[in-house]
């Protein structure tokens, strides 16, 4: 029994039924794809990701790579580049799918960054096996050390030790803002590394069509294996499920106590109170009636966009976030998805997101600061607006439950917690509860749709 059809709870159904289980997954809302789904929040005709869009961490899994997801209706489009970040002087540093082209817009720091990224690239599937695996003996110590050695460090002192250049510095620190901690904070340097590594490795692809259909595919195979999938079943206590065993929970602590009740013994209990939560989002899906007028040019080749200028301001955007303020200027990701990929909007016509990251459960509206973003680097840009559609954090909880506070990781992802999440044990998926196991992303190796917590914890279950 599998509670949860996210990213985690599919793939944790997937593995167990390719095992030759008979799977029940259940989920409560009414489509099947968590923080993998897409809807109409605009207008007729335009389809929005209520949540992930970018899948470079599908396609790094070595779980969901190779999955026949095809089959299934899966289609995924890369932009032309994945990643654009426009600065003041109307210039952007764009991060393409080659280490070599990304280095030569560096100017002085392009030896530097390929010094850092070229032994990564070249390496990056047996290194993708190790990061996106729970805390275990390294297959390739060697390899794990050497991006251990910058990624356990904070993403400002990371940038300004290798980097001399602002472009080089904005760049990695746009990156390493995806880790919603604090650019001081050590570890925060990791979740660049791997982004950018990602965009050489494997790109940056969005599902055409939206990322319902990468969801959708996931169900569709998962059903083919014989398993059946119940939508609108919200579960509220374990008690509901009888004597199923084994039973998997894409749900985060705080639901699992919940769903628990008194059955959690007291030490494990208080463990799983003691989790932590991160910052929160606030996020706005636009439809357009044109594409956005970038000052500069080539940030209409990427598909993701990361708008607060030079490494000092968007530190100072993070730090504000975590440590409880709204920033004035936040850091914003932008995706554009419609420029790649035409079903996105009627003809002619395009739709995009865009959040920041604000205080956990913060009900701010963050509209204007966004918009002001965007107006900055796209001049231009409010007068395209047809429609908008707007979430807080306590909106984006109540859209999903695993996002408690607005946190789309389902914990905080900082030194402590990033491989002993939720608690510190040897099999981090397991519960005290026989046969109960956790597989969201509050297990390793954490957010993002790689399906690995869920494919972590069938194999826990299964042994
Ligand atoms: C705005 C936004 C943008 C993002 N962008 C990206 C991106 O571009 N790329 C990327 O890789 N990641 C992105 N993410 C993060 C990514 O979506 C999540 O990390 C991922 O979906 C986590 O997968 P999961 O299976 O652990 O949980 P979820 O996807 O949250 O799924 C949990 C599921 O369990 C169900 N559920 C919970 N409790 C119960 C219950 N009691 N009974 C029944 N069902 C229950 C929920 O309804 C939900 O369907 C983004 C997230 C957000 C919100």
């Amino acid at each position: 029994m599998v509670v949860g059809a996210g990213p985690n709870g599919l793939a944790a159904a997937i593995a167990l039924a390719r095992a030759g289980r008979g799977v029940r997954l259940l989920e409560g809302q009414a489509t099947v794809g968590g923080g993998c789904r897409s809807a109409e929040l605009t207008l007729p005709g335009y389809v929005h990701d209520t949540c992930s869009t970018v899948h470079a961490l599908a396609l790094a899994s070595p779980f969901l790579r190779q999955l026949p997801l095809a089959e299934h209706g899966l289609e995924l489009v890369h932009p032309d580049a994945p990643l654009a970040h426009p600065l003041d002087d109307g210039s952007a540093v764009v991060l393409e799918r080659s280490v070599a082209d990304t280095a030569r817009g560096l100017g002085a720091d392009g030896r530097a960054y390929r010094r850092l990224f070229d032994p990564l690239v070249r390496d990056a599937g047996p290194l993708f096996g190790e990061l996106l695996a729970p805390l275990r003996a390294p297959r390739h110590p060697l390899l794990l050390g050497r991006f251990g050695l910058s990624a356990v460090r904070s993403a400002a002192s990371l940038a300004r030790s290798r980097f001399e250049g602002e472009r080089a510095r904005a760049l990695l620190a746009g990156c390493c803002a995806h880790s919603m901690l604090s650019l001081r904070s050590p570890v925060s340097a990791a979740f660049g590394i791997v982004l950018a590594l990602s965009a050489h490795a494997v790109g940056w692809p969005v599902a055409r069509g939206g990322s319902q259909r990468l969801a959708d595919a996931l169900a569709d195979h998962l059903r083919s294996l014989g398993a059946a999938i119940e939508t609108g079943r919200p579960v509220e206590s374990l008690d509901e499920l009888g004597q199923a065993a084994p039973v998997l929970l894409d749900v985060t602590p705080r639901q699992l106590l919940a769903l628990a009740g008194t059955r959690l013994p007291d030490r494990y209990r208080r463990a799983l109170e003691r989790y932590r939560y991160g910052p929160g989002i606030f996020k706005l899906d636009w439809a357009l009636d044109g594409p956005i007028p970038w000052t500069a040019a080539e940030v209409a080749r990427a598909g993701t966009v990361h708008l607060g200028g030079t490494l000092d301001e968007v530190a100072a955007g993070e730090q504000d976030t975590f440590e409880g303020r709204h920033a004035p200027r936040p850091f914003v990701l932008l995706v554009q998805a419609s420029r790649f990929d035409d079903t996105r909007a009627p003809a002619g016509k395009h739709s995009a997101w865009a959040y920041c990251h604000v205080p956990s459960g913060s009900t701010r509206d963050m509209t204007a600061a966004i918009e002001a973003q965007v107006e900055r680097f796209a001049p231009g840009f409010r007068d395209l607006i047809a429609a908008r559609s707007t979430m807080d954090s306590a909106e984006v909880e109540r859209r999903n439950p695993n996002y408690v506070g607005g946190d789309i990781n389902g914990g905080l992802q900082d030194i402590r917690q990033l491989f002993t999440r939720p608690v510190a044990r040897p099999v981090p998926y397991s519960t005290p509860l026989p046969g109960v196991y956790l597989c969201s992303s509050s297990t390793p190796p954490g957010g993002g749709v790689h399906g690995m917590s869920g494919y972590w914890a069938a194999r826990a279950a299964l042994r």
